[in-house]
C-alpha cells in the first residue's frame, strides 16, 4: 500500500494526480490487475474524468457550487457543509484496471484529486493487486 500526500494550494481545486498513480502502478511490477484509491477525508474525493481541456475542471467545480451552494439550513457547526456533499458526490474510492501494465482510463481520462475545504496536505491510498509479468500474483 502507498500513502501519496496530495497539497491542494486553494479552498477547492481538481488535481491531476494521473502520474502519482501511474507511477505506483510501474513501480509494482503488476501487469494485469487492479488499482484501488481510497481518500480517507471527508471534505475530498476522487473520480477519473477528462483530462484533455483544462476548462473542463472548472466547470466541473462551477457546477457543483451552483448544485450544492452553501445555505444557511445547515446545521454542521464547522460550517463547511457544502464540502461534505461535494464529497460524497465525487465519492472517496476508486477501482482502476490494469492491463499490460498500464492504468486503463480511456482515451481523454484523468485522475482527479477533489479537494472541496482546503488548502490542505492531503492523503491518497493506493493499494494494487494483481499478476506480475512472471505470473505471480502480488499485492502493494
Ligand atoms: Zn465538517
Amino acid at each position: 500500500m502507498k500513502n501519496e500526500t496530495v497539497s491542494t494550494g486553494s479552498r477547492q481545486e481538481i488535481k491531476d494526480v494521473t502520474g502519482v498513480v501511474r507511477r505506483a502502478v510501474a513501480e509494482s511490477g503488476i501487469v494485469r490487475g487492479l488499482c484501488h484509491l481510497f481518500v480517507p477525508h471527508t471534505t475530498a474525493g476522487i473520480t477519473v474524468n477528462e483530462n484533455a481541456d483544462p476548462d473542463v475542471k472548472r466547470d466541473i467545480l462551477l457546477a457543483l457550487d451552483k448544485l450544492v451552494p452553501d445555505d444557511p439550513d445547515f446545521r454542521h457547526d464547522e460550517g463547511n457543509s457544502p464540502a461534505h456533499i461535494k464529497s460524497l458526490m465525487s465519492g472517496s474510492s476508486q477501482t482502476l484496471i490494469i492491463e499490460g501494465g498500464e492504468l486503463e482510463l480511456g482515451t481523454w481520462g484523468g485522475i482527479y484529486f477533489c479537494e472541496f475545504d482546503g488548502p490542505r496536505n492531503r492523503r491518497l491510498i493506493i493499494r494494487c493487486q494483481g499478476e506480475t509479468a512472471a505470473g505471480e500474483l502480488k499485492m502493494i
